[in-house]
Protein backbone atom coordinates (compact mmCIF):
# COMPACT_ATOMS: atom_id res chain seq x y z
CA UNK A 1 0.00 0.00 0.00
CA UNK A 2 1.14 3.63 -0.80
CA UNK A 3 -0.38 6.82 0.90
CA UNK A 4 0.30 10.23 -1.23
CA UNK A 5 0.11 13.30 0.67
CA UNK A 6 0.51 15.52 -2.86
CA UNK A 7 0.58 18.87 -1.36
CA UNK A 8 3.44 17.63 1.27
CA UNK A 9 7.27 17.77 1.57
CA UNK A 10 8.74 14.68 0.16
CA UNK A 11 10.40 12.96 3.43
CA UNK A 12 13.72 11.82 1.33
CA UNK A 13 13.97 15.46 -0.64
CA UNK A 14 12.66 13.80 -3.65
CA UNK A 15 10.79 15.45 -6.70
CA UNK A 16 7.87 14.83 -7.62
CA UNK A 17 6.68 13.98 -11.11
CA UNK A 18 3.74 16.36 -12.46
CA UNK A 19 1.13 15.38 -14.75
CA UNK A 20 0.56 18.60 -16.93
CA UNK A 21 -2.80 18.71 -19.43
CA UNK A 22 -1.98 21.10 -22.52
CA UNK A 23 -4.75 22.40 -24.70
CA UNK A 24 -6.15 20.11 -27.51
CA UNK A 25 -6.67 23.20 -30.00
CA UNK A 26 -6.92 26.62 -28.38
CA UNK A 27 -4.16 27.59 -26.34
CA UNK A 28 -5.96 29.24 -24.13
CA UNK A 29 -7.03 26.24 -22.43
CA UNK A 30 -4.36 26.38 -20.23
CA UNK A 31 -4.79 26.55 -16.39
CA UNK A 32 -2.94 28.97 -13.98
CA UNK A 33 -1.75 26.49 -12.16
CA UNK A 34 -0.49 24.45 -15.29
CA UNK A 35 1.42 26.94 -16.26
CA UNK A 36 2.79 28.12 -13.05
CA UNK A 37 4.30 24.14 -12.84
CA UNK A 38 5.89 23.81 -16.05
CA UNK A 39 7.28 27.23 -15.24
CA UNK A 40 8.54 25.84 -11.82
CA UNK A 41 9.60 22.26 -12.68
CA UNK A 42 13.34 21.28 -13.40
CA UNK A 43 12.49 20.01 -16.47
CA UNK A 44 9.81 19.25 -18.86
CA UNK A 45 9.17 15.90 -20.71
CA UNK A 46 7.26 16.42 -23.77
CA UNK A 47 6.17 14.18 -26.63
CA UNK A 48 7.52 16.44 -29.58
CA UNK A 49 9.67 19.22 -27.85
CA UNK A 50 9.12 21.38 -31.66
CA UNK A 51 5.52 20.72 -31.32
CA UNK A 52 5.33 21.91 -27.56
CA UNK A 53 7.55 24.96 -28.24
CA UNK A 54 5.05 27.30 -29.52
CA UNK A 55 2.88 26.34 -26.24
CA UNK A 56 6.10 27.48 -24.61
CA UNK A 57 6.74 30.93 -25.97
CA UNK A 58 3.32 31.38 -25.93
CA UNK A 59 3.25 31.51 -22.09
CA UNK A 60 6.84 32.56 -21.57
CA UNK A 61 8.47 29.31 -20.09
CA UNK A 62 11.81 28.63 -20.54
CA UNK A 63 12.15 25.39 -18.22
CA UNK A 64 14.59 23.30 -20.31
CA UNK A 65 12.77 20.24 -22.43
CA UNK A 66 13.23 16.75 -23.02
CA UNK A 67 11.78 14.66 -25.49
CA UNK A 68 9.54 11.45 -23.92
CA UNK A 69 7.60 9.37 -26.33
CA UNK A 70 6.47 5.92 -26.84
CA UNK A 71 9.95 4.52 -28.02
CA UNK A 72 11.58 6.19 -24.87
CA UNK A 73 13.42 3.11 -23.49
CA UNK A 74 12.93 1.35 -19.76
CA UNK A 75 17.04 2.42 -19.81
CA UNK A 76 15.90 6.16 -20.03
CA UNK A 77 12.99 5.98 -18.34
CA UNK A 78 15.23 4.51 -14.85
CA UNK A 79 17.22 7.42 -16.07
CA UNK A 80 14.30 10.05 -15.20
CA UNK A 81 13.16 8.13 -12.01
CA UNK A 82 16.49 8.51 -10.84
CA UNK A 83 16.62 12.42 -11.83
CA UNK A 84 13.38 12.62 -9.71
CA UNK A 85 15.14 10.47 -6.69
CA UNK A 86 17.73 12.97 -6.70
CA UNK A 87 15.52 15.76 -5.76
CA UNK A 88 14.53 17.07 -9.30
CA UNK A 89 10.97 17.64 -10.33
CA UNK A 90 9.62 16.66 -13.30
CA UNK A 91 6.27 17.93 -15.99
CA UNK A 92 5.19 15.47 -18.23
CA UNK A 93 3.25 16.71 -21.20
CA UNK A 94 2.03 15.48 -24.63
CA UNK A 95 1.57 17.20 -27.78
CA UNK A 96 -2.24 18.11 -26.83
CA UNK A 97 -4.66 17.14 -23.85
CA UNK A 98 -3.96 14.59 -20.91
CA UNK A 99 -0.79 12.79 -21.21
CA UNK A 100 -1.03 9.24 -20.97
CA UNK A 101 -4.34 9.09 -22.44
CA UNK A 102 -3.75 7.79 -25.65
CA UNK A 103 -0.56 9.39 -25.26
CA UNK A 104 2.97 8.66 -24.16
CA UNK A 105 3.92 8.27 -19.94
CA UNK A 106 2.60 5.60 -18.36
CA UNK A 107 5.91 3.09 -18.14
CA UNK A 108 7.40 6.96 -16.45
CA UNK A 109 4.72 6.92 -14.02
CA UNK A 110 4.53 2.81 -13.16
CA UNK A 111 7.80 3.15 -12.72
CA UNK A 112 8.00 6.36 -10.50
CA UNK A 113 5.41 4.53 -8.27
CA UNK A 114 7.22 1.59 -7.78
CA UNK A 115 10.24 3.92 -6.40
CA UNK A 116 7.61 5.40 -4.14
CA UNK A 117 7.96 9.02 -5.65
CA UNK A 118 4.97 11.50 -5.81
CA UNK A 119 2.85 11.60 -8.81
CA UNK A 120 0.89 14.54 -9.50
CA UNK A 121 -1.64 15.32 -12.23
CA UNK A 122 -3.22 18.74 -13.23
CA UNK A 123 -6.77 18.70 -14.02
CA UNK A 124 -7.42 20.10 -18.12
CA UNK A 125 -7.85 19.82 -21.57
CA UNK A 126 -8.95 16.48 -22.76
CA UNK A 127 -11.13 15.75 -25.90
CA UNK A 128 -12.80 12.77 -24.48
CA UNK A 129 -14.75 14.36 -21.53
CA UNK A 130 -15.09 17.87 -23.44
CA UNK A 131 -16.85 15.80 -26.47
CA UNK A 132 -18.94 13.71 -24.11
CA UNK A 133 -20.29 16.81 -21.59
CA UNK A 134 -21.59 18.50 -24.90
CA UNK A 135 -22.76 15.52 -26.65
CA UNK A 136 -26.35 15.21 -25.56
CA UNK A 137 -25.84 11.76 -24.77
CA UNK A 138 -25.66 10.26 -21.33
CA UNK A 139 -22.65 11.42 -19.56
CA UNK A 140 -23.00 10.05 -16.28
CA UNK A 141 -21.57 6.28 -17.90
CA UNK A 142 -19.48 5.90 -20.05
CA UNK A 143 -16.60 3.67 -21.66
CA UNK A 144 -13.31 5.61 -23.24
CA UNK A 145 -12.04 2.80 -25.66
CA UNK A 146 -9.18 5.06 -27.40
CA UNK A 147 -9.14 4.87 -30.98
CA UNK A 148 -11.34 2.46 -32.79
CA UNK A 149 -9.79 -0.68 -33.66
CA UNK A 150 -8.81 -1.74 -37.19
CA UNK A 151 -9.33 -5.77 -36.85
CA UNK A 152 -12.76 -6.90 -37.47
CA UNK A 153 -12.75 -9.05 -34.91
CA UNK A 154 -12.00 -6.42 -31.92
CA UNK A 155 -14.82 -3.99 -34.24
CA UNK A 156 -17.63 -6.82 -33.71
CA UNK A 157 -16.64 -7.32 -30.16
CA UNK A 158 -16.10 -3.62 -28.69
CA UNK A 159 -19.80 -2.79 -30.80
CA UNK A 160 -21.28 -6.16 -29.01
CA UNK A 161 -19.97 -4.97 -25.54
CA UNK A 162 -21.71 -1.21 -26.89
CA UNK A 163 -25.48 -2.99 -27.50
CA UNK A 164 -24.92 -4.53 -24.07
CA UNK A 165 -24.23 -1.54 -21.67
CA UNK A 166 -26.35 1.25 -21.54
CA UNK A 167 -23.38 3.43 -21.30
CA UNK A 168 -22.07 6.16 -23.85
CA UNK A 169 -18.92 4.60 -25.96
CA UNK A 170 -15.98 7.07 -26.75
CA UNK A 171 -13.60 6.75 -29.51
CA UNK A 172 -10.65 8.53 -31.14
CA UNK A 173 -11.10 8.34 -35.20
CA UNK A 174 -9.13 10.03 -37.62
CA UNK A 175 -11.21 11.67 -40.26
CA UNK A 176 -10.53 9.76 -42.96
CA UNK A 177 -11.51 6.58 -41.50
CA UNK A 178 -14.76 7.95 -39.46
CA UNK A 179 -16.60 7.52 -42.49
CA UNK A 180 -15.87 3.77 -42.91
CA UNK A 181 -16.42 3.49 -38.87
CA UNK A 182 -19.82 4.99 -39.08
CA UNK A 183 -21.06 2.59 -41.93
CA UNK A 184 -19.41 -0.25 -40.01
CA UNK A 185 -21.56 1.15 -36.35
CA UNK A 186 -24.75 1.30 -38.32
CA UNK A 187 -24.33 -2.01 -40.04
CA UNK A 188 -24.19 -3.79 -36.50
CA UNK A 189 -26.20 -1.35 -34.35
CA UNK A 190 -28.64 -0.57 -36.53
CA UNK A 191 -29.69 2.69 -38.57
CA UNK A 192 -31.20 4.34 -35.26
CA UNK A 193 -27.96 4.34 -33.27
CA UNK A 194 -27.45 8.05 -31.86
CA UNK A 195 -23.88 9.43 -33.00
CA UNK A 196 -22.23 12.60 -32.44
CA UNK A 197 -18.67 13.50 -34.01
CA UNK A 198 -17.15 16.26 -31.80
CA UNK A 199 -14.86 17.90 -34.27
CA UNK A 200 -12.42 20.07 -34.34
CA UNK A 201 -12.93 20.88 -30.24
CA UNK A 202 -11.60 24.28 -28.73
CA UNK A 203 -10.67 25.63 -32.66
CA UNK A 204 -12.07 27.95 -34.81
CA UNK A 205 -14.17 24.80 -36.84
CA UNK A 206 -15.44 23.28 -34.17
CA UNK A 207 -18.54 21.14 -35.24
CA UNK A 208 -20.57 18.94 -33.56
CA UNK A 209 -22.52 16.49 -35.77
CA UNK A 210 -25.53 14.90 -34.07
CA UNK A 211 -27.95 12.27 -35.34
CA UNK A 212 -28.75 8.37 -36.41
CA UNK A 213 -26.11 5.96 -37.67
CA UNK A 214 -28.10 6.42 -41.19
CA UNK A 215 -28.50 10.05 -41.19
CA UNK A 216 -24.68 10.72 -40.43
CA UNK A 217 -23.88 8.05 -42.35
CA UNK A 218 -25.67 10.12 -45.49
CA UNK A 219 -24.40 13.34 -44.77
CA UNK A 220 -20.91 12.00 -44.80
CA UNK A 221 -21.28 10.78 -48.34
CA UNK A 222 -21.60 13.80 -49.40
CA UNK A 223 -19.53 15.79 -46.62
CA UNK A 224 -16.15 14.46 -46.35
CA UNK A 225 -14.25 15.63 -42.54
CA UNK A 226 -11.08 17.62 -42.50
CA UNK A 227 -9.54 17.92 -38.72
CA UNK A 228 -9.82 16.19 -35.70
CA UNK A 229 -12.25 13.98 -34.26
CA UNK A 230 -13.84 12.30 -31.52
CA UNK A 231 -17.03 9.84 -32.03
CA UNK A 232 -19.25 8.94 -29.31
CA UNK A 233 -21.96 6.44 -29.50
CA UNK A 234 -25.12 5.93 -27.42
CA UNK A 235 -24.78 2.61 -25.87
CA UNK A 236 -27.70 -0.33 -25.14
CA UNK A 237 -28.57 0.25 -28.68
CA UNK A 238 -29.76 -2.95 -29.64
CA UNK A 239 -31.70 -3.41 -26.11
CA UNK A 240 -33.06 -0.15 -27.54
CA UNK A 241 -34.54 -1.16 -30.80
CA UNK A 242 -36.10 -4.35 -29.14
CA UNK A 243 -38.43 -2.31 -26.90
CA UNK A 244 -40.35 -1.84 -29.73
CA UNK A 245 -41.15 -5.86 -29.51
CA UNK A 246 -40.90 -6.50 -26.11
CA UNK A 247 -44.03 -6.68 -23.97
CA UNK A 248 -42.67 -6.30 -20.19
CA UNK A 249 -46.05 -7.58 -19.21
CA UNK A 250 -45.45 -11.28 -21.42
CA UNK A 251 -43.32 -14.28 -19.44
CA UNK A 252 -40.44 -14.15 -20.13
CA UNK A 253 -41.47 -17.37 -22.55
CA UNK A 254 -43.56 -15.48 -24.40
CA UNK A 255 -41.44 -12.47 -24.57
CA UNK A 256 -38.64 -14.98 -26.05
CA UNK A 257 -41.29 -16.35 -27.93
CA UNK A 258 -42.26 -12.69 -29.33
CA UNK A 259 -38.68 -12.34 -30.39
CA UNK A 260 -38.40 -15.19 -32.30
CA UNK A 261 -41.69 -15.17 -34.25
CA UNK A 262 -40.98 -11.28 -34.77
CA UNK A 263 -37.70 -11.12 -35.77
CA UNK A 264 -37.07 -14.92 -37.08
CA UNK A 265 -34.23 -14.79 -34.16
CA UNK A 266 -33.02 -18.55 -33.03
CA UNK A 267 -34.34 -19.23 -29.67
CA UNK A 268 -30.47 -19.14 -28.23
CA UNK A 269 -29.94 -15.38 -29.81
CA UNK A 270 -33.87 -14.23 -28.74
CA UNK A 271 -33.14 -15.64 -24.85
CA UNK A 272 -29.42 -13.49 -25.12
CA UNK A 273 -31.49 -10.22 -25.98
CA UNK A 274 -34.26 -10.68 -23.76
CA UNK A 275 -31.60 -11.07 -21.15
CA UNK A 276 -29.95 -8.12 -22.36
CA UNK A 277 -33.14 -6.27 -22.32
CA UNK A 278 -33.99 -7.28 -18.82
CA UNK A 279 -29.95 -6.52 -17.82
CA UNK A 280 -30.21 -10.42 -16.20
CA UNK A 281 -28.18 -13.27 -16.50
CA UNK A 282 -28.78 -15.52 -19.91
CA UNK A 283 -29.34 -18.76 -17.64
CA UNK A 284 -32.75 -17.07 -15.71
CA UNK A 285 -34.13 -16.30 -19.37
CA UNK A 286 -32.83 -20.04 -20.04
CA UNK A 287 -34.20 -21.31 -17.30
CA UNK A 288 -37.83 -19.39 -17.66
CA UNK A 289 -37.78 -20.37 -21.42
CA UNK A 290 -37.06 -24.10 -20.64
CA UNK A 291 -39.58 -24.64 -17.30
CA UNK A 292 -42.55 -23.43 -19.26
CA UNK A 293 -41.46 -25.52 -22.46
CA UNK A 294 -41.31 -28.41 -20.37
CA UNK A 295 -44.83 -27.62 -18.58
CA UNK A 296 -46.28 -27.36 -22.03
CA UNK A 297 -45.25 -30.56 -22.94
N1 LIG B 1 -4.19 13.09 -24.97
C1 LIG B 1 -5.23 13.57 -25.81
C2 LIG B 1 -6.46 13.88 -24.97
O1 LIG B 1 -6.35 14.00 -23.75
O2 LIG B 1 -7.53 14.05 -25.53
C3 LIG B 1 -5.54 12.59 -26.93
C4 LIG B 1 -4.36 12.28 -27.81
S1 LIG B 1 -4.74 11.22 -29.14
C5 LIG B 1 -3.13 10.83 -29.71
C6 LIG B 1 -5.24 12.33 -30.41
C7 LIG B 1 -6.72 12.15 -30.78
O3 LIG B 1 -7.53 12.86 -29.86
C8 LIG B 1 -7.05 12.73 -32.13
O4 LIG B 1 -6.76 11.84 -33.18
C9 LIG B 1 -8.53 13.00 -32.00
O5 LIG B 1 -9.28 11.81 -32.18
C10 LIG B 1 -8.63 13.43 -30.53
N2 LIG B 1 -8.52 14.89 -30.45
C11 LIG B 1 -7.47 15.60 -30.01
N3 LIG B 1 -7.72 16.93 -30.08
C12 LIG B 1 -8.96 17.05 -30.58
C13 LIG B 1 -9.79 18.16 -30.89
N4 LIG B 1 -9.40 19.41 -30.72
N5 LIG B 1 -11.03 17.90 -31.40
C14 LIG B 1 -11.46 16.65 -31.57
N6 LIG B 1 -10.71 15.57 -31.28
C15 LIG B 1 -9.48 15.76 -30.80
Amino acid sequence: MQIQKSFNETSNGEGKLYLVPTPIGNLEDMTFRAISTLKEVDKILAEDTRQSQKLMKYYEIETPMHSFHEFTSVHQVKQWVDYLKSGHSIALISDAGMPLINDPGHPLVQSALESSLSVISLPGANAALTALISSGLPANQFSYYGFFPRSNKDQLEILDQISQRKETAIFYESPYRVHKTISKIREILGDDVLLVIAREISKKFEEYIRGSASELEEYLEKQPLKGECVLLVNGGSEIKQHKRVVDDSLSYKDQVLGLMDEEGLSAKEAIKQIAQYHQVRKQIIYAAFHELDQESK
